[in-house]
């Protein structure tokens, strides 16, 4: 098939952006369609920290390195982790690298969203479903009425793809850990002793089955994690989200016996709490080729966190298809090459999070984390090879 396809992006995630990105560069025209009313229309999250190897690739392929660099956070590379007690267990007090620099993922949205024309956008785009037709075209159901005639549709809409059901019948399982997420503001004058024990980058506490994760975001916004193994529907009955304070205190309940100081960082939360319940798609999750559909980011392989790579995969895979569209006269062989491609490199991502999740907070997850800690210190000791 050599005619330019008409295409559908679905999802303004990193990996939905970074395609349109692309194919905007090389002129090839695309219709993105997001589910969110607006840029900002929900905190975006997080702060991540975006790969050489995968994520700046990306963006340098987009040709959106200067403009990523601007806007990173090259600093905040500190790790700590404690015991529940307070005691120090390990510390890196990583100088500013560009392994791994940090940004928002509100600004990570906002500097891919720069080079795009507005008209290629629908915010407030919901997708219900995709219906084939008997011309090999595809139509696209939303909320608000039909967009018809797509040569090409991506799924670019994460966790719980609307697009995924067209090639592949697997659903995200539970993995059996739940994170209660919550923001301190202004850290560095309101809470400075917080401030500092999360210092430049992350700070781990682990005890009891249970864990606390911090980092330091834009902004001396500091974004905690308390992490748990526990039932599906476990954070719905024990905590009352329309209740914030009370969150907070359940928190505190559920680590009674840890130092004062961490049960400060509870109390320095704000209202905004919600539950995430980590899910992910099997290992080596992959499906028959189908002509004009295909996925990629979280819809392809959404995997636990505890890989911390699900962004830099996800920009990937997205360069990945844009070049091929864009290189390749057929373009439907060239989707053929990209998942063959994507389904080998996010087999050993996959693995990794995945056995990473299935010992979390155990015992054994301490060591676990102590020697990927050691490694990733190590690893930056080592002198870079001359170009
Ligand atoms: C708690 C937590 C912490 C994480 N921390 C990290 C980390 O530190 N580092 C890291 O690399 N990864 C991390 N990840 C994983 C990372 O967030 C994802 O891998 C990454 O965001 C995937 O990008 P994506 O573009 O594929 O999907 P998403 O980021 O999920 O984007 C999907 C987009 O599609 C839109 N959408 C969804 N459904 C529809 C629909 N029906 N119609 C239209 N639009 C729709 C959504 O609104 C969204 O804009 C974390 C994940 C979680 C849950």
């Amino acid at each position: 098939m050599t005619h330019a396809p008409r295409i559908a992006i679905v999802g303004a995630g990193p990996g939905g952006l970074t395609l349109a990105c692309m194919l905007q560069q090389a002129g090839h025209s695309f219709t993105l369609f997001e589910l969110d009313g607006h840029a900002q229309a929900r905190p975006q999250g997080g702060t991540l920290d975006l790969d050489q190897e995968m994520g700046q690739l990306a963006l340098q392929r987009a040709g959106l390195m200067a403009a990523f660099r601007r806007r990173a956070r090259y600093e905040d590379q500190e790790t700590r982790l404690f015991d529940k007690t307070g005691k120090l267990l390990f510390e890196d007090c990583g100088a500013p690298s560009d392994e791994r620099p940090e940004i928002d993922r509100a600004q990570l949205r906002e500097l891919l969203l720069e080079g795009l024309p507005e008209a290629s956008i629908r915010w407030n785009h919901k997708l219900r479903e995709v219906l084939p037709r008997a011309d090999g075209k595809y139509d696209l159901v939303f909320d608000k009425g039909v967009c018809d005639g797509f040569d090409l549709v991506v799924g670019a809409d994460g966790t719980w793809s609307r697009v995924r059901p067209l090639v592949s019948s697997y659903s995200p399982q539970y993995t059996g850990v739940t994170f209660i997420e919550f923001g301190i503001d202004d850290a560095d004058r309101r809470h400075p002793a917080l401030a500092r024990v999360v210092g430049h980058g992350t700070m781990s506490v682990l005890g009891d089955g249970m864990g606390l994760f911090a980092q330091r975001n834009a902004d001396a916004h500091l974004r905690v994690y308390a992490t748990f193994r526990a039932p599906k529907e476990w954070a719905s009955s024990t905590f009352d989200f329309s209740r914030p304070a009370s969150v907070l205190a359940e928190l505190k309940a559920q680590c009674s016996g840890w130092a004062p100081l961490w049960h400060a960082l509870i109390d320095a939360g704000n209202d905004q709490l919600q539950a995430r319940r980590i899910f992910a798609l099997p290992v080596g999750h992959h499906w028959l080729h189908r002509p004009g559909i295909t996925l990629l980011g979280d819809a392809a392989h959404v995997m636990s966190p505890y890989g911390g790579n699900g962004v830099n995969i996800a920009m990937f895979d997205a360069a990945e298809l844009g070049r091929r569209l864009t290189e390749q006269a057929d373009w439907s062989a060239a989707v053929q090459a990209y998942e063959r491609d994507m389904f080998e490199r996010a087999r050993p991502y996959a693995l990794f999070a995945a056995e990473g999740v299935a010992i979390a907070l155990s015992p054994a997850y301490l060591k676990h984390e102590i020697d990927a800690l050691e490694r990733r210190r190590a690893r930056r000791a080592e002198p870079s090879t001359p170009a």
